[in-house]
């Protein structure tokens, strides 16, 4: 088990695949992003080997994020290597859903049991906008294929960001009448990369769930507001699906916090808004023994901070949120 010294059990690891990502949402990057050389990031083995340490410690959840986990270089095989690791329960994947069309299925039957697809917009024209690219329709089917693979349940993850898909809130709401997906809102975190506009174009979770509630009437609390992950969930009264809000900055779920990230260059990331860091992979590199490895992790978790510091102002700069793995 993996304590830290607040008494949390840190046993859920999102681990980036990669830094590179296919869109350039105006929120997370620039258009001209660059990112690190292939050689910097951790190649199969060595993710196989960290998590198979991690798993030793009683990590048991995962999930595969970026960048864009899906871009990854025979993303397939890899999911397959890692859903056979020992000790690992679950295993699942945020994506923007671009290649989901195509790879849905295959990584289904790799042992993927679940996808989260980040979704900002229903306009096609919006989602060009915010993404910097046109594939409103690819994102679409991927999540229709999702679901005709049988990864459930489907979650979409749409940030808010104000001024640009305001107006969109309600309709993705929405999307839960027909569908038994979770549809969640997630206020924008401020990271290296957009800061001016993370800052000042936030929305807090009070005035989303206005926006809800202003086209739908009053929606549901469910499971008397205890989390699901990080989302506090709700029903709109006839829908089929939930809506989650994710309230990171104003509603903070530090105490909960059971979770620790792996970066795509091999990078112990204890708190997503922290930039306290680990380095796991030059130690790999230049030899280290499991157990020398074993104690970077141990001490590293116990050492992770309480939680973030975007009340006092303090924000995280060393990294882009597509560098950490979101
Ligand atoms: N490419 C994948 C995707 O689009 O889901 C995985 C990586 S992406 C960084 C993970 C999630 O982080 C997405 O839902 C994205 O919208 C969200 N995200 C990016 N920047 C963010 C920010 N500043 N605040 C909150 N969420 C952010």
């Amino acid at each position: 088990m993996a304590l830290d010294r607040f008494g949390r059990n840190i046993h859920y690891l999102r681990i980036s695949l990669t830094d590179h990502c296919n869109l350039r949402c105006v929120y997370c990057m620039s258009e001209n992003m660059t990112f690190r050389p292939t050689a910097e990031m951790m190649q199969d083995d060595e993710l196989i080997t960290l998590m198979q340490l991690f798993a030793r410690l009683g990590f048991e959840k995962y999930r595969l994020t970026g960048g864009e986990p899906t871009v990854r270089q025979n993303v397939v095989e890899l999911v397959q290597r890692m859903s056979a690791v020992e000790g690992v329960k679950s295993l699942s994947m945020t994506t923007n859903g671009v290649l989901l069309n195509k790879l849905a299925q295959p990584l289904k039957n790799a042992g993927l049991e679940r996808v989260n697809i980040s979704l900002d917009t229903l306009d096609r024209q919006r989602f060009h906008q915010i993404t910097r690219r046109d594939q409103f329709d690819r994102v679409w089917e991927g999540i229709l294929a999702s679901e005709d693979a049988g990864l459930s349940p489907i979650k979409i993850n749409t940030v808010v960001v104000r001024g640009i898909n305001d107006e969109d809130v309600a309709d993705l709401a929405g999307l839960t009448f027909e569908h038994p997906w979770q549809v969640r809102f997630i206020e924008m975190m401020p990271f290296a990369g957009a800061t001016d506009l993370q800052l000042s174009q936030t929305v807090k979770d009070s005035e989303i769930l206005a926006w809800i509630e202003k086209k739908y009437g009053a929606i549901e609390l469910l499971d008397n507001g205890h989390l699901d992950g990080e989302a506090r969930v709700y029903r709109i009264p006839g829908a089929k699906g939930k809506v989650g809000l994710i309230s990171s900055v104003s509603l903070p779920f530090c105490s909960a916090c059971t979770r620790a990230r792996l970066t795509a260059d091999g990078k112990l990331r204890l708190c997503l808004l922290r930039e306290k860091e680990v380095d796991l992979l030059t130690p790999l590199r230049q030899g280290a023994s499991v157990e020398d490895l074993r104690l970077l992790v141990v001490n590293g978790i116990w050492s992770k901070p309480w939680g973030h510091g975007l009340a006092d102002g303090v924000v995280p700069l060393n990294r882009t949120m597509s560098e950490i793995g979101g």
